[in-house]
Order: structure tokens, then C-alpha cells, then sequence
């Protein structure tokens, strides 16, 4: 069996099927909000809650789950979502 890995170099990804929940103001929700506030005809459903816990999403497409997480150790994650967009999320920590 020659899988030894060193674990700082190790490879992984993560298929991520439920929607990761952010904590904390999201300047999405609130524009999302603002936007349904300005335009009457968009069922309440489309309100977005918050600040307080959101479903994190592809920027793209908004999707929030069936991502894939992938990335090393000592590297920030990627995702990409099943559209095939890929971004960095949580990029408040320059490496
Ligand atoms: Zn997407």
C-alpha cells in the first residue's frame, strides 16, 4: 500500500449537501431585502431573514447546497457549486 500521504500535503474534498449556516450581518441579505422592499410584487417568501444566521451560497447562481469543497491543509477551501462556479468563501483572512 504506498498511501502514505504527508498531512500537510493532503488533498481533500468534501461534497457538501446541506446548506452551510453563517453567523453574524450579511451584506447580501440586506441588499436582497432592500430589494424586495423596493419591488411590491415579489412574494414575502422571497424575504430574506437576518442579520443572524444565513445559509452561505454560491455568488454566482445563489445555489446553497450540493457544493463541493476542495483544498489542502494549509490552504484556504474552494467550492464549487453544481453549476460549476468556483469561489472562496471566508476570504477575510489574507494568507
Ligand atoms: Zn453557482
Amino acid at each position: 500500500m504506498g498511501d502514505d500521504v504527508h498531512r500537510d500535503d493532503a488533498f481533500w474534498t468534501i461534497t457538501v449537501l446541506e446548506p452551510i449556516l453563517v453567523q453574524g450581518p450579511d451584506p447580501t441579505a440586506t441588499a436582497i431585502n432592500d430589494a424586495v422592499m423596493d419591488v411590491a410584487t415579489i412574494p414575502i417568501s422571497s424575504y430574506v431573514e437576518g442579520p443572524r444566521v444565513e445559509a452561505h451560497h454560491c455568488p454566482d447562481c445563489g445555489a446553497d447546497r450540493g457544493w463541493t469543497a476542495f483544498g489542502h491543509w494549509t490552504d484556504p477551501a474552494r467550492l464549487v457549486c453544481p453549476a460549476g462556479h468556483t469561489w472562496t468563501p471566508w476570504e477575510d483572512d489574507p494568507a
